[in-house]
């Protein structure tokens, strides 16, 4: 075996989502690192070896969409991809070229692909694979299963690793270590403490713990993915393929029902009684004969199938087992279930969630169902997919560094976690951002020469600090960030929108599609508001009664567009609207009333139309983006008093407005808003928006008293957060997000160009200036979008010194 050495400053173990995010970002701020994947791709899960969607709070909670490294990656693949999103199998190659191109694009980073860690070695020279070889420090006393911390030195060393195909063995030495392996491999050879299976009910007192803590895992899944060919296509299973011809396993309400010819489905898992480390070849093979099994009976068997499968063939069958759980390795800090549904404010917040608590059945295709929620069809009545809903929650440090060994961190589903809020974690883009966060925490640690555990609350706030002018969206945290010049100076631009109905251009009675569509529960708009007044809001609604009917109407003010609580929130108004029978009729209600003066720089309001008369009133949906106006259902509370049943809502299936308009127009969208510290619609509409009437180009200035010496401009430009980007069409663009704009410096002699981009489709990006330059205004000049008819920045920040690199997509 030819043996090589590598030192290096952070060094990074597997290359998921986590991993990869983890890597960027710590080479991005300055620390020379490699990451070491044991597979020829990058994503993990998400890879095109496994094809899992990589999702996130966005799918749940409107303008919830992963930015910062997340959305660097999906802007970059679906500006190339040709492939239509689609639940899991999806992906393609072109996913892990995105994540391989940022890689290569990134200063200071090592990829070492095909390449598995093996042993870890402690300072004292302990190796970690001779501190537990038999796993018989693992115990089940407390009824999950755990083991205590055996590492006889609070720091790794080095770690050896074994290149594939290569013959090669590799030692490599760091300064800081981050497990991103999923599996926590690094730190269990470190002799780290960890945990697996479920605690009880009675420890943290969470609603998704059972009553007695058991070692169970959700299991493992391979996906396959099927095309159609244009013509019939038969298809003979192996002999070894499993034989099904029971339409109650699929339809019996086992939440195992084939939606699609085109496969994917996440309920192909096998766990108990398989152990998903040591068990994965038996899972592979088990699974592989499951998943034919399953195309077998939907192509020549499954009555409701087998015609919409006649033409598809198979294409690809994943032959990589996806895990979703073992490990949780015990950090500095332990959350649990109660702390996601609380919306703790952490102080060293560094990431946010929001996908539900999403637990499967242990078993999988072994057990009686897939899942609670799957089974009920996540019907939103149903009270396990109900209690699951959590977020945007923030998510602190403390569970990404390690308790036991001072200088490894972990990232993914292997963090600090209990079963119960490791369900709403464990999903990709949530893993994505921590992931993010860790890196840039190792960076910062490095500068200071401490550990990524030994950070002091000042450095904490540095990483915080870092991660926002990356992009990162931390709902607790809205300081300026230190040395920013924009929070001095004036903001004006060529125009701003108003906000007067949700859609700004069409005549009102142009704007409802007119389709009824089944409304079952109470609704609740979102309106962003700014000014001293509101006199009156207009609702288009439609009724099929044959006489009017009396629907009452809250007007309530919200801390944040995800304030669902129905308790909470001071009421500003309530009334009775009167509906006549009719299709998309404007229905006003006069409020004449002077806003609360927090509101008057910007804010929500909430307006909620009780349902009384489901199936013959609806509210109309907008058919196209309305910005900054989510709007949702509201499900009645069982118990208000009762932890967990505060608010009930479901998924946000796409829809953003519902057809309303505001008197007097509201100014919502000023260029004011680019200082403030949300990159998106949150506690106010968070961005400046050129009036849409008015054509391009726009610009947006910032202008100081005095003149000062510019050297970095960034920019956030807001996109359209409404909905996950990974489900953007093929070689889409984001329309919201601006694509030709150039930097203006102003001097003696007028307004000097100093750099210009085209064809933008990333929601982050800054310019470096090759000197300092002294002025007194900057001004963005927006030439071009990717399809929206105003010019739109949600961030603005200004510094005198360069940043740690240069703007990646500016190379
Ligand atoms: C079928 C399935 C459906 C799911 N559904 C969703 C979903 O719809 N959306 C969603 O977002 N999440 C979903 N999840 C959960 C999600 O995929 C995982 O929780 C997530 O991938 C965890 O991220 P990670 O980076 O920690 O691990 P992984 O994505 O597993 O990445 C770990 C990486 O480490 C590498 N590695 C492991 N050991 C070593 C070693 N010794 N040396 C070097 N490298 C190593 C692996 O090759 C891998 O690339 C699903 C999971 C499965 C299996």
């Amino acid at each position: 075996m030819k043996q090589t050495r590598i030192e290096k400053d952070v060094v990074v173990i597997g290359g998921g989502l986590a991993g990869f995010a983890a890597a960027v970002s710590a080479a991005r701020h300055g620390a020379q690192t490699i990451l070491i994947q044991d597979r020829p791709v990058l994503g993990g899960n998400a890879s095109s070896e496994i094809r899992v969607t990589p999702h996130g709070a966005g799918l749940h909670h409107n303008y919830a969409t992963e930015t910062g490294l997340m959305a660097e990656a999906a802007a970059a693949e679906r500006s190339r991809c040709h492939i239509e999103p689609m639940e899991n199998a999806w992906t393609n190659s072109q996913w892990d070229l995105a994540l391989y191109d940022i890689c290569k694009r990134t200063p200071n980073l090592t990829l070492q692909m095909n390449t598995s860690l093996t042993d870890v070695i402690l300072e004292d020279g302990t190796r970690g694979s001779t501190l537990d070889p038999e796993d018989s420090k693992v115990s089940q006393d407390a009824g999950y299963m755990e083991r205590s911390a055996i590492n006889p030195s609070r720091r790794i060393s080095r770690i050896e690793c074994s290149v594939a195909n290569a013959e090669t063995q590799i030692t490599v030495v760091g300064k800081q270590y981050i497990d991103c392996t999923g599996d926590g491999l690094c730190a269990h050879l470190a002799g780290c403490s960890w945990r697996w299976g479920s605690e009880a009910s009675d420890e943290f007192d969470e609603i998704h713990a059972p009553s007695r803590p058991d070692a169970l895992t959700m299991g493992s899944s391979i996906q396959f993915y099927c095309h159609d060919a244009g013509k019939p296509v038969p298809y003979e299973a192996p002999p070894w393929a499993k034989k099904l011809n029971d339409p109650d396993f699929f339809y019996g309400g086992t939440g195992r029902i084939p939606y699609t010819p085109r496969g994917g489905f996440w309920w192909i898992e096998i766990g108990v009684p398989y152990n998903t480390i040591f068990d994965n070849e038996p899972i592979r093979e088990e699974l592989t004969e499951w998943t034919l099994g399953i195309w077998d009976w939907m192509k020549n068997k499954d009555e409701k199938m087998r015609e919409k499968c006649a033409n598809y063939v198979l294409d690809w069958v994943g032959q990589v087992p996806g895990k979703r759980e073992s490990r949780r390795i015990m950090g500095k800090y332990f959350i649990n279930e109660n702390e996601l549904k609380l919306d703790r404010a952490f102080e060293d917040e560094i990431a946010y969630g929001g996908w539900f608590i999403d637990l499967h059945t242990p078993g999988g295709l072994l057990a009686e169902n897939a899942e609670p929620g799957a089974a009920t069809g996540y019907d939103s009545h149903n009270i396990e997919a109900a209690k699951g809903h959590v977020g945007p929650y923030g998510i602190p440090l403390g569970i990404l560094q390690s308790r036991d060994i001072d200088n490894l961190g972990m990232a993914g589903r292997d963090v600090s976690a209990t079963k119960a809020a490791l369900g709403s974690i464990r999903v990709m883009q949530t893993c994505g951002l921590l992931g993010q966060a860790i890196g840039t925490a190792a960076a910062v640690a490095l500068r200071e020469g401490r550990d990524l555990t030994d950070l002091s609350t000042g450095q904490v706030r540095e990483v915080q600090d870092h991660l926002r002018r990356d992009g990162v969206f931390l709902p607790n945290v809205n300081r300026e960030a230190e040395g920013d010049l924009v929070p001095d100076a004036t903001l004006s631009a060529s125009s701003e929108a108003l906000l007067a109905t949700t859609s700004v251009e069409l005549e009102p009675s142009k704007q409802c599609d007119g389709r009824p569509f089944e409304q079952p529960s109470d609704l609740a708009q979102c309106i962003p508001v700014a000014g001293p007044r509101l006199d009156a809001i207009r609702l288009c609604l439609s009724s099929s009664r044959e006489g009017p009917i009396e629907v009452p109407v809250v007007l309530r003010h919200v801390k944040s567009i995800w304030h669902y609580d129905q308790v909470d929130g001071e009421v500003l108004a309530e009334g009775t609207l009167t509906v006549e029978p009719g299709q998309a009729q404007w229905v006003r209600w006069d409020l004449g009333m002077e806003l609360p003066e927090t509101l008057h720089d910007g804010g929500y309001v909430r307006l909620e139309l009780m349902m009384t008369a489901p199936g013959e009133l609806w509210w109309e949906r907008v058919s196209r983006p309305a910005l900054a106006c989510p709007a949702y259902y509201l499900l009645p509370c069982a118990d208000p008093n009762k932890r967990g049943e505060r608010y009930r809502r479901i998924f946000n299936e796409g829809m953003e407005s519902y057809g309303f308009a505001v008197e007097p127009a509201m100014p919502v969208f000023r260029a004011e808003n680019v200082r403030r510290s949300a990159n998106r619609p949150y506690r106010d509409a968070g961005m400046w928006r050129s009036d849409p009437a008015e054509p391009l180009p726009q610009y947006l200035e910032c202008r100081w008293s005095e003149p000062k010496t510019l050297r970095q401009i960034e920019l956030q430009f807001g996109g359209d957060l409404s909905n996950e980007l990974c489900r953007n069409a093929p070689l889409s663009r984001d329309r919201e997000v601006v694509a030709d704009y150039e930097i203006l410096l102003e001097t003696k002699d007028g307004w000097e160009v100093v750099d210009s981009v085209r064809a933008n489709c990333q929601h982050h990006r800054f310019h470096q200036l090759a000197e300092p330059a002294e002025t007194s205004a900057v001004r963005i000049r927006v030439t071009g979008t990717n399809g929206s008819e105003s010019a739109s920045i949600s961030n603005l920040r200004i510094f005198s010194e360069l940043g740690d690199y240069p703007d990646p997509w500016g190379m």
